[in-house]
C-alpha cells in the first residue's frame, strides 16, 4: 500500500493511547485529522481493547483533552464482547472477572452477572479487572475445573497495560494465572482478533477495501486489521521502535511517523 491509496479509506478505525495521544497529552494534529476526516465524507471510530472503563469514562477523557466526542464515536471490547455474547450466548448468566462498570454494562445488555451465585453461571468473562480479588480467581478456577465446558471468553489478550509510571498486568496476564492453574485459555474477543473491525465495518456500513485500522502496536491494532481483510496501519508515535517493527512476523501494509501524515494526504 502506498501513502495515497489511503484517499479511498472511508472508514478509520483508530487505536488512542499512542495514536490521537499520548496519556494526557492530545498530539498536536489529532483535532484537525478528526475534523479533516468528517468534512471530507469520512467516518472515524475509537477502538479500545480496554474493558475495565465504560464508553462514558472516554467520552469524559475525549473531552478533556479538547476533543468533542459522542458514545456512538467509540467501540470498546466490552460492546464487542456483548455483541459476541448475543451471538453465541444470548441471555446466559455470566460470572464477570471484571470491573463494576464491565459488569453493569454487560447487565445492561441483558446479561444476569451471578458472581453472588457462581454455580449458576452459563458462561465465564475475563475483562481487565482493576477490581480483582482472590475471590474471583478462585471462582474462576472451580468452575473451570469442575465443569470444562462451560463457555470461557476474554473481552481483550493484552498482557499489561501502561500507567504514568511503567505497566501493570491486564486481562491477558490474569488469563496466564488461570491457565496455570487450570489448563484452559478463553476464546479472545478483542485486538489482535478481527472481531472489533468486522463488527465496526458493519456498524458503520463501509467495505474491507474502504477501511483502515491505525494504531502504535502491531500485534494489536494493525494485526486485527491484517485479519479482517481491511488495511493495517502502523504509526510509530506510541509503543513500536524500529528494533520492533524489524522484528515482528506481522508486516503493516503502511508504516507512519504518525498519523499527521494522514492528515497530509487527506489536505
Ligand atoms: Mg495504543
Amino acid at each position: 500500500m502506498e501513502k495515497n491509496d489511503l484517499r479511498s479509506i472511508r472508514l478509520w478505525l483508530f487505536d488512542m493511547d499512542g495514536t490521537l495521544y499520548l496519556g494526557e497529552r492530545l498530539f498536536d494534529f489529532t483535532k484537525e485529522l478528526l475534523g479533516r476526516i468528517r468534512e471530507t465524507g469520512g467516518q472515524y471510530l475509537y477502538l479500545t481493547n480496554n474493558s475495565s472503563k465504560s464508553v462514558a469514562d472516554y467520552v469524559r477523557k475525549m473531552e478533556r483533552l479538547g476533543i468533542a466526542a459522542a458514545e456512538a464515536d467509540f467501540l470498546t471490547s466490552a460492546q464487542a464482547t456483548a455483541w459476541y455474547l448475543h451471538a453465541h450466548h444470548a441471555g446466559a448468566r455470566l460470572y464477570v472477572c471484571g470491573t463494576a462498570s464491565l459488569q453493569s454494562e454487560l447487565r445492561a445488555q441483558g446479561f444476569p452477572v451471578v458472581n453472588d451465585d457462581p454455580d449458576s453461571a452459563e458462561c465465564i468473562v475475563m475483562g481487565y479487572d482493576t477490581e480483582l480479588t482472590y475471590q474471583k480467581l478462585l471462582d474462576v478456577s472451580r468452575l473451570l475445573t469442575e465443569r470444562p465446558e462451560l463457555p470461557y471468553i476474554a473481552t481483550n489478550p493484552d498482557l499489561v497495560c501502561p500507567t504514568e509510571f511503567g505497566f501493570v498486568p491486564d486481562c491477558g496476564s490474569v488469563c496466564g494465572m488461570i491457565k496455570t492453574a487450570t489448563g484452559r485459555t478463553p476464546r479472545i474477543i478483542g485486538k489482535p482478533e478481527p472481531l472489533m473491525v468486522q463488527m465496526a465495518m458493519e456498524r458503520m456500513g463501509a467495505t474491507r477495501a474502504q477501511t483502515a485500522v491505525v494504531g502504535d502496536r502491531i500485534y494489536t491494532d494493525v494485526k486485527s486489521g491484517l485479519n479482517a481483510g481491511a488495511a493495517g496501519v502502523l504509526v510509530m508515535s506510541g509503543e513500536t521502535t524500529p528494533e520492533i517493527l524489524a522484528a515482528s512476523p506481522d508486516r503493516p501494509d503502511l508504516v507512519l511517523s504518525s498519523a499527521a501524515e494522514i492528515l497530509d494526504v487527506l489536505r
